[in-house]
């Protein structure tokens, strides 16, 4: 039953822990919990996987975010034109 409530307190530092912002005492002592406890562990999973995904976007976000916007446009006006063309 204590070691749910250990969960929660840790599952609120763990996006500092993954993100590398969590003191090195914490991180610590999350470690030695993440060896027992399997949901922590699969949270920790998760969201390092999340943040690779973010991260590898946002290197690759150089060109995109005005070919979206562009590629939105162009929806917008075809989907217009199908309309007006039927
Ligand atoms: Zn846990």
């Amino acid at each position: 039953m204590n070691k749910v409530h250990h969960c929660k307190e840790l599952v609120s530092s763990l996006s500092d822990y993954v993100d590398g912002s969590l003191s090195e005492e914490l991180c610590l002592e999350l470690e030695k919990h993440l060896l027992d406890c399997e949901n922590c562990t699969v949270v920790v999973n998760t969201l390092k996987k999340t943040i690779d995904i973010v991260q590898e976007q946002k290197t690759q976000d150089k060109i995109p975010s005005d070919v979206k916007q562009r590629l939105f446009y162009r929806l917008n006006l075809a989907e217009f034109g199908k309309e007006e063309t039927p």
